[in-house]
């Protein structure tokens, strides 16, 4: 097709409604129909550009003129997102049967053919099944299925990721998005002066930042009523502001300023703990959900058979007056690193998920990089004979699984007697 052939098809639409003298409802239902044939052909042409960069890349035109294959679309108008999505989707639209046909007749939009293909890949590398087999097959169909009944792009990526989340083996460690070891901060110093920066977090952090910025940035109208004049961006910037001077007013035991109540909602069924999700950012793993659990606090509410509350229990905060001051007086600080105990989680040595009590003897002090430690990475905590927390390392990191002093008493020997059963 060329853009003559385009051109045309698009005038064929705008004069579908362009005749006067007609009743206003013919009119309204012609621009419709005239919209729908508008976007149909849209996503036509993505599919095309699609199999033909696909095709152009197999068969190595680009580079027989010195670039790549993103660089000639690009070279040919298109916008670097824009390639880059035609791209993915041309390597793979081909094996997957169900999404060819709705992105070839036009039915999926470009950007519905990308989520689903997006999904799709992020499920088999999670789960290590290959694209056609069985589990992602099924996969494939429950996208385009929920793509069809109009879910959005946005949804379909969160409905791979829960999918994800469900069929990865338990042995697998870490889903990337809830790797705190991979998470990156940087900034530098603009030509004006200024500083930019970004970050990369995993869920949990993530969910914590959005949390407490998004407390502290709601709209403030002016005092005479008119509405806040900021723009979201600038509030939210305005609310990080504010969240560094409470830290530094905190720190300085300012009791004039205390930090905005901020919340992190994990909601996990009672019945299927792999179905957990956080308020902002979607589906978690039971590890997560686990570790979010271990030192927060807890509601439980009872839904009936349409998801409506019948009944809820007042929220329960673990680990809160004595028993924290007891910990922090045996542990001193973090068990695991020794960082202080202000910036240290009460870890519950059996889950509170399994059921394990809220007392001195099953909880210790872990600062929340080696909380995911024992939670994800397979170190484990025990409380020894002399009512002291250890530490287990992963067998990766030491054969024999040596258990180690907690750190305010690192300067002990071992005595293999005084570590053993757990309480
Ligand atoms: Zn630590
Ligand atoms: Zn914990």
């Amino acid at each position: 097709m060329d853009a003559e052939m385009l051109t045309e098809v698009g005038d064929q639409l705008v004069d579908a409604f362009a005749a006067d003298g007609r009743a206003a409802g013919d009119v309204d239902a012609d621009i419709v129909a005239a919209i729908g044939g508008a976007v149909r052909l849209r996503a036509v042409t993505d599919h095309l550009l699609a199999v033909l960069a696909a095709q152009a890349e197999r068969v190595g035109v680009a580079k027989r003129s010195g670039m790549t294959t993103r660089e000639l679309l690009v070279a040919n108008g298109m916008a670097p997102v824009a390639a880059d999505r035609c791209l993915r989707v041309g390597r793979a639209v081909d094996a997957l049967a169900s999404l060819y046909r709705y992105s070839s007749n036009g039915f999926l939009s470009g950007e519905h053919v990308d989520a689903v293909v997006r999904g799709v890949a992020h499920v088999s590398t999670r789960t290590k099944q290959p694209v056609g087999s069985e589990a992602i097959t099924t996969v494939e169909s429950t996208l385009v299925g929920r793509a069809i009944s109009g879910a959005s792009p946005a949804e379909l990526m969160a409905l791979a990721r829960a999918a994800a989340i469900a069929t990865a083996p338990d042995d697998d460690g870490i889903p990337a998005a809830e790797d705190a070891t991979l998470n990156e901060m940087g900034w530098r110093q603009g030509d004006d002066g200024r500083l930019q920066g970004s970050f990369d977090l995993d869920v949990l952090t993530g969910e914590r930042l959005i949390c407490a910025v998004d407390t502290a940035s709601r709209p403030r109208p002016l005092p005479d009523g008119t509405p806040d004049p900021r723009s979201a961006g600038r509030r939210r910037a305005d609310a990080f502001g504010q969240l560094l001077e409470c830290a530094a007013r905190a720190a300085a035991d300012d009791a004039a300023v205390r930090a905005p109540r901020t919340e992190v909602v994990v909601t996990v069924p009672v019945a299927d703990r792999s179905t957990a999700r956080l308020g902002w950012l979607g589906s978690i793993s039971d590890r997560a959900a686990t570790l979010a659990g271990c030192d927060a606090g807890i509601t439980r509410v009872d839904l009936d058979q349409h998801g409506v509350p019948t009944a809820i229990s007042a929220t329960r905060r673990l680990f809160t007056g004595a028993v924290r001051k007891a910990i922090i007086v045996r542990d001193q600080c973090c068990v695991k690193c020794g960082a202080p105990a202000s910036w240290a989680d009460c870890h519950h040595i059996i889950h509170h998920a399994d059921g394990g009590p809220t007392i001195l003897d099953n909880g210790c002090l872990l600062c929340r990089s080696c909380h995911t430690a024992v939670h994800h990475q397979g170190w484990e905590v025990i409380l020894g004979h002399d009512r002291h927390p250890w530490l287990i390392p992963p067998a990766t990191l030491d054969p024999r699984r040596q258990p180690q002093p907690a750190h305010n008493r690192r300067t002990m020997r071992l005595d293999p007697h005084v570590v053993g059963a757990a309480a």
